[in-house]
């Protein structure tokens, strides 16, 4: 039986404050991989903290080989004012890595979490999602690094259909720990402020058969036959203020003229029907329903530019799944 350490960053805020991060490590029956499974980095993005609140009993329960260390609140200051940053500096912690022992406090905050946390581990795995009132298509984010073909491999082995390779900035947790020989992957799962089951189980199944693929767990990784990296966004914008009816569904594939929504001018009381201009995967979408003029309403990924993901996965760590939905391997997965 895995053995469960419940552990404290110490924070400190002024002489005489300190903040409490807690995280929890769960060491196995032998030695393997060691990953981090890290949440909560922007304090409203809450799908990744709702994963990692599932996986710890999972875990408890399992045999394992290695280390899992599971952070599920990174910035308990900015969750607990419901803000992507820190009020008491402003400051993003996802661009303030490896951080600063005598810098302000979110500087202070990412030294504890890298030098205690993510030095002493092999992988890692950081959860996001997107903003407020934006949709997002799971997917994993991998940036230009030292060892890109490991975190490329982590990326199908997540599971997701679509991977994105944006410029990454270096004080970015994912890529500051990749860089120091860490292969780490960014992962978005729905949007801030809500928990939604779709993209908490997209999440869950991703750890899991990550863990498999490395070994962590025992089993084999189901992985789909193809993993498309897109880069170019196409953003269809509203023209002017009014309800929104969102019509096209994330992850469908469109071509130009299709049907994507609708858009009623409270005004002319009229309705306006959008359509596509490109050819692409519908990546995200509004989710409130009053939009204002110019605002994005939903981003296409334009699959003009197409790659393939082509990391090589290690022999016997995978079995290969050609589902033509994502989804059909987590609603499959025998946990
Ligand atoms: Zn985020």
């Amino acid at each position: 039986m895995a053995i469960v350490e419940e552990k404290f960053l110490r924070v400190e805020k002024s002489p005489t404050e300190v903040v409490k991060v807690r995280y929890s490590v769960i060491h196995g029956d032998d030695e393997g991989s060691r990953i981090f499974v890290i949440a909560g980095v922007h304090g409203h993005e809450l799908t990744g903290i709702e994963v990692i609140r599932r996986l710890k009993p999972y875990l408890e329960k399992m045999n394992l080989h290695g280390r899992i260390t599971l952070l599920p609140v990174a910035n308990p200051v900015a969750f607990s004012t419901r803000q992507r940053g820190t009020i008491y500096d402003n400051k993003d912690l996802n661009r303030c890595f490896p951080g600063d022992k005598s810098g302000s406090f979110t500087d202070k905050l990412a030294y504890e979490i890298f030098n205690e946390i993510v030095v002493d581990n092999d992988y890692g795995i950081d959860l996001h999602t997107g903003p407020e009132g934006r949709v997002l298509l799971p997917h994993t984010r991998i940036r230009k690094c030292k060892g890109i073909n490991q975190v490329k491999a982590l990326s199908r082995v997540f599971g997701t259909l679509i991977a994105m390779s944006p410029q990454g900035v270096g004080s970015m947790l994912t890529s500051c720990a990749s860089n120091r020989g860490i292969p780490t992957i960014g992962v978005e799962l729905g949007e801030a402020y809500r928990i939604d089951e779709y993209f908490v189980n997209a999440g869950f199944f991703g750890v899991v058969n990550t863990l498999r693929y490395l070994g962590v767990l025992d089993g084999v990784a189901n992985v789909l036959d193809r993993q498309f990296i897109l880069n170019e966004r196409h953003n269809v914008k509203a023209g002017h203020n009014g309800l929104f009816f969102p019509k096209a569904k994330l992850g469908q594939v469109v071509k130009k003229g299709d049907f994507l929504g609708e858009l009623y001018n409270i005004e002319s009381d009229t309705t306006e029907r959008i359509y596509a201009e490109r050819r692409g995967i519908v990546l995200a979408r509004f989710s409130q329903s009053v939009v204002l003029p110019d605002m994005t309403i939903m981003s296409i990924l334009t699959v003009d530019d197409c790659l393939l993901n082509n990391a090589v996965l290690k022999k016997g760590r995978y079995i290969i799944n050609h589902y033509k939905n994502p989804e059909s391997l987590w609603s499959s997965f025998e946990y």
